[in-house]
């Protein structure tokens, strides 16, 4: 059985042009499923992602990618062990005309990278997006993009964030440098300074004290974060009182994951993804900071047979229950229906009960979608994402479940349409 605690289940909201293709692009080469990678503005990773498509019918477009990540341990800092953690990044989509896509996508994650332009901030896409990630309750970090353009402003975004869409966004960083200068930042948890050298194989970094004119400014936001997270850990609080450079690492990550968590603090970060500064730290927070599938309330439902509410646990030992939040077709396997399992066990092969159907139907087949690649497995368990083959009959929204243990799921909520009077 995969322990859950390692795997993560997030999404990447952007309003169109804020870098959630280059973005993406990045966390798939560096989690080291894509060896090649062109530059969007170019058009060559388009095009390659097109050829690709057309070759092996997958594309970064995919309702759901998984990937892996190493997240260094707090012993590998010294010695360079990591944990390897398993990413579903589930598309949301960035145009308007597809929030009903985006809240069927907001329903099956647990978490979500906030990306905003740093010289465009706040823009009417993002403000829908996190409208609908607060009506499902998802916890959320804010990644500040471009910050290599000029105009780029990563505190302003901060203040966007907290007065536009009245969140309590929290620095961790400091950008080091802007513009065509930007170098890194200064990680307000550390308090060091880190700069980034992108390399061809990945990047690297090199940790600095933090720079003299910044120190002021950096002691400054490091208590704001302290305050704003204090709360979530008691000897952080008796820390923060008596004497706050004490406050340690783990303690500092510890609490701004229960915040986060609990939709107290939106942490922000900052980078540029199409200087590959920044893309892997944000990585890291998803592992620090996002919930897993185990840290998310049991999923409720109504038993079909009585009407009554029952729940699933996050367990592989529970009765099967999943949600199909997409159908996609493929060129080479056909109709894909990509679904979150939320309990259970299913084998490929077997039957699984579509309640609105009332159809008993055979998966032949289950699918994870990798960047490059679609890997059928043998199982699949609560907790993760995979696309099934073999569907007669199916829509978004179907509860799929174990047929003596029947379940419906929440109905998913779609939105009214926006009639617009001319
Ligand atoms: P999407 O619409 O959100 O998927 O945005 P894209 O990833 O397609 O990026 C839109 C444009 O912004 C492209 O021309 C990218 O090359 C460019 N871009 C993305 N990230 C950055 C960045 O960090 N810095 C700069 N200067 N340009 C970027």
């Amino acid at each position: 059985m995969a322990d859950l605690r390692f795997q993560r289940n997030f999404g990447i909201a952007a309003h169109i042009d804020a870098g959630k293709t280059t973005t993406t692009e990045r966390i798939l080469r560096y989690t080291g499923m894509i060896h090649k990678i062109g530059e969007v503005h170019d058009g060559a990773a388009t095009t390659d992602w097109m050829e690709q498509e057309k070759e092996r019918g997958i594309t970064i477009t995919s309702a759901a990618v998984s990937c892996q990540w190493n997240f260094p341990t707090e012993k590998g800092k010294v010695t360079g062990d990591t944990k390897k953690y398993a990413f579903n990044i589930i598309d949301t989509p960035g145009h308007v005309d597809f929030t009903v896509e985006v809240e069927r996508s907001m329903r099956v994650l647990d978490g979500l990278i906030a990306l905003f332009s740093a010289v465009d901030g706040v823009e009417p896409q993002s403000e829908t997006v996190w409208r609908q990630a607060n009506r499902y309750k998802v916890p959320r970090i804010g990644f500040v993009n471009k910050m290599d353009r000029s105009g780029a402003d990563f505190l302003n975004v901060v203040k966007q964030v907290k007065e536009m869409l009245g969140a309590k966004a929290v620095p961790l960083q400091l950008p080091i440098g802007a513009e065509d200068n930007f170098k890194g930042v200064v990680d307000l948890i550390k308090m060091k300074g880190i700069i980034w050298h992108m390399e061809t194989e990945g990047m690297t970094f090199d940790e600095i004290d933090v720079p003299e004119d910044l120190k002021a400014e950096a002691e400054e936001w490091r208590a704001h974060l302290v305050e704003a997270v204090a709360e979530y850990d008691d000897t952080l609080m008796e820390k923060f009182f008596e004497d706050p450079n004490s406050i340690t690492e783990v303690e500092m990550h510890e609490a701004i994951r229960k915040a986060t968590i609990d939709l107290s603090i939106v942490p922000m970060m900052c980078g540029s993804s199409f200087k590959n500064k920044g893309v892997q730290t944000a990585l890291d927070a998803v592992c620090r900071y996002l919930p897993s599938p185990v840290d998310i309330d049991a999923i409720e439902g109504i038993n079909p047979e009585n009407g009554e509410t029952i729940s699933r646990k996050p367990d592989a030992k529970e009765p099967f229950a999943a949600l199909a939040f997409k159908i996609m077709t493929d060129p080479f396997v056909g109709r894909l229906a990509f679904f979150r399992a939320y309990s259970g066990h299913l084998d490929a092969g077997s039957y699984v009960l579509n309640v609105r159907s009332g159809k008993k139907e055979r998966i032949s087949r289950i699918m994870k979608m990798f960047a490059n690649k679609q890997n059928p497995i043998d199982f699949i368990e609560a907790g993760d994402i995979g696309a099934a083959v073999g569907f007669k009959e199916i829509k978004t929204g179907d509860t799929l479940c174990d047929e003596n243990h029947p379940i419906v799921l929440e109905n998913m909520f779609i939105p009214e349409p926006v009639i617009s009077v001319a």
